[in-house]
């Protein structure tokens, strides 16, 4: 019984987050924005952005209130601006600068940019009608699918995982983020994430749930 309850609120924490694989684009800032407006957001040196506006639900359960557009943490700048609640910023930006950059070493230079797959997106878990909001949708979520480098290489979750240094920096990134997130899901998920890293801040019973 406990092994059935195991895996259904396994399959329930899956569901939960990204989606079927179908990321669909996360919204990017309309308006252009000058680099005078980037600086320290969330109360941290180490996270630069801009307040995001707040987002109204699309659906009921979405919307993010008092969010950021993050730009960059920890010197390492974000593919796109990632929307998403200072909670969530902060975790990010300690897995970065606590796990991800001793994990790549000085591999191609050490790390410069975060491959941001998805992040706020007002949506049902995997998009289905009726099924309860994903984490995206509440601004707790991001989706990283690669490590950029400093020598323009990068260290790619759907490529490198389970292969070589890279697959080992990749497995040791993942299970550091397990200490920090609520949510951490990875290619030994499911078939959703076998090109990204999904990472929340949902509070589960019994602590974090990693895969
Ligand atoms: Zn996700």
């Amino acid at each position: 019984m406990i092994r059935r309850a195991a895996i259904l609120l396994a399959a329930a924490l899956i569901l939960t987050s990204c989606g079927g694989g179908n990321n669909a684009p996360a919204p990017r800032e309309t308006a252009s924005r000058s680099n005078a407006d980037i600086g320290k957001i969330c109360r941290s040196s180490k996270i630069r952005g801009t307040k995001a506006a707040p987002i109204a639900p699309s659906l009921p359960g979405c919307g993010l209130t008092s969010g950021v557009n993050v730009y960059e943490v920890s010197g390492v700048r974000l593919s796109q601006p990632a929307t998403m609640d200072c909670t969530t910023a902060k975790t990010l930006e300690k897995w970065v600068r606590k796990d991800l950059k001793g994990a790549v070493g000085r591999l191609g230079g050490g790390v410069s940019e975060l491959k941001v797959a998805a992040h706020y997106s007002c949506r049902t878990r995997n998009h289905r009608p009726g099924a309860p909001i994903s984490e995206h949708g509440k601004g707790k979520a991001i989706d990283i699918s690669a490590i950029g480098l400093n020598d323009g290489s990068e260290i790619s979750v759907q490529r490198d995982w389970g292969k070589g240094r890279k697959g080992r920096i990749l497995r040791k990134s993942h299970r550091r983020a397990c200490k920090r997130f609520g949510t951490v899901l990875g290619p030994n998920a499911d078939r959703a994430h076998r090109d990204h890293f999904h990472f929340d801040t949902a509070r589960h019973q019994g602590g974090s749930y990693c895969r």
